[in-house]
């Protein structure tokens, strides 16, 4: 049952869309929305069962396939992207893996930008060869590299902007444009960005994937992702190979990232003001060797960061003096928390090359400019006063 009073939610701004977009009330008429903890669904007849298998009749048959719960969550992502048709997932991992492995076959070609999410690069560069796809990895921000890259087989571009950890940011519709060009589909991993910062379907990308794990939930409850197209794409690329290899997002998961969602617009709003705050403080320091911002004048990248993205980040990475300075810093920090995870409640801060980037090599990280100074910063809902007494109080710990 639709709620009754509901007008036109395509005329909603963002904020409404997140608080009403995709409920679907039972007949008991609950405020929140209800969390259907069942597997399977019971038929009024054997008729109806075979219906619903054909595709003649409407409902759900199984949760692997599709769960009420997990359907108001897919609804108000597609409501937030502004996409026709979404599928949820078990982890931000399985909605990458899925997205690009849905859509490529032995003998195809996959070209992605280097700096990636660590499980995203292996996906591309050991798991896709595995199949017998071949993959290459270019310089993101260098469009004659991915120009360069394509061969007659290229099916897939894959990308992810602002980078992870240093915020590199990739210019999405002239990847677009190309991928185009030759046919290919453009996937672009959008979790730095946010869904509110940054919107890569109306830049021209084909297919949006979200680890739900990092803003959405953003209060470090659950794991979870989801993958956004049209209603074809979803169809006919994605819908078998999600339905049949299982990577399903659970419904208790599914109503957490619904609460998630709610309060989305107000986190990131003022997780946002507190990492542009922490930017500046940062920069002023004499220990600090460069601060990267994407929503500081002196980003390599500014003029394309403010034709593609409406804000800057709720992270900063930053680079210390070697290892010794960057662990020093680390260990010093009272408030901000050490863990590799981002877009959470809590502050935290993570040394991408012990931690997320350590099984890169040397010279992997160098290309991708992560050397053993760079500190990645993610900013929470603390106090901002008490926020930059932490950060004043490691600096001068160094
Ligand atoms: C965290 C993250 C992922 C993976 O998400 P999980 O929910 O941890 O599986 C993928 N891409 C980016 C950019 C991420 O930050």
């Amino acid at each position: 049952m639709t709620n009754p009073r509901a007008k036109n939610p395509s005329d909603w701004k963002p904020a409404t869309r997140l608080v009403h977009g995709g409920t679907t009330r039972s007949g008991f008429g609950e405020t929140s929305e209800a969390m259907y903890l069942t597997q399977g669904f019971v038929y009024d007849s054997a008729e109806s069962a075979e219906a619903r298998f054909a595709g003649e009749a409407e409902g759900y048959i199984y949760s692997r396939y599709a769960n009420p719960t997990v359907s108001m969550f897919e609804k108000r992502m597609c409501a937030l992207e502004g996409a026709e048709a979404a599928l949820a997932t078990s982890s931000g991992m399985a909605a990458v893996t899925a997205a690009i492995m849905c859509q490529l076959r032995a003998g195809d070609h996959i070209v992605a930008a280097r700096a990636l999410f660590g499980s995203c690069r292996w996906v591309v560069e050991k798991l896709a060869p595995q199949y017998g796809i071949q993959a290459t990895l270019v310089d993101g921000t260098d469009l004659a590299a991915w120009k360069a890259a394509i061969q007659p087989n290229t099916k897939v571009f894959f990308l992810e902007s602002p980078t992870n950890p240093t915020l590199e940011v990739v210019d999405i519709k002239a990847v677009a444009d190309l991928a185009h060009e030759i046919g290919a589909s453009l996937v672009v991993d959008n979790v730095f960005a946010t869904p509110l910062y940054q919107k890569p379907l109306e830049l021209g990308a084909d297919v949006v994937v979200y680890s739900a794990t990092k803003h959405i939930d953003g209060q470090g409850r659950c794991l979870g992702g989801v993958v956004l197209s049209t209603q074809e794409w979803i169809t006919e690329k994605m819908f078998d190979f999600f339905r049949h290899t299982g990577p399903s997002l659970s419904p208790f998961n599914a109503w957490t990232l619904l609460k998630g969602l709610e309060t989305l617009p107000l986190r990131v709003a003022q997780q946002t003001r507190n990492a542009a705050s922490a930017a500046d403080l940062l920069a002023q320091s004499s220990k600090v060797k460069r601060v990267i911002y994407p929503g500081r004048s002196d980003h390599p990248q500014a003029e394309l960061v403010k034709r593609q993205m409406s804000a800057g980040s709720t992270l900063v990475a930053f680079e210390l003096d070697g290892k010794s300075q960057a662990f020093g810093f680390e260990n010093a920090l009272e408030v901000i928390q050490i863990s590799n995870n981002l877009g959470d409640a809590k502050s935290l801060v993570t040394h991408p090359a012990t931690t997320t980037h350590k099984n890169l090599s040397k010279e992997d990280r160098d290309a991708l400019g992560i050397s053993d100074g760079v500190v990645r910063l993610s900013l929470g809902l603390e106090d901002i006063d008490d926020l930059l007494a932490d950060l004043d109080r490691a600096l001068a710990a160094i």
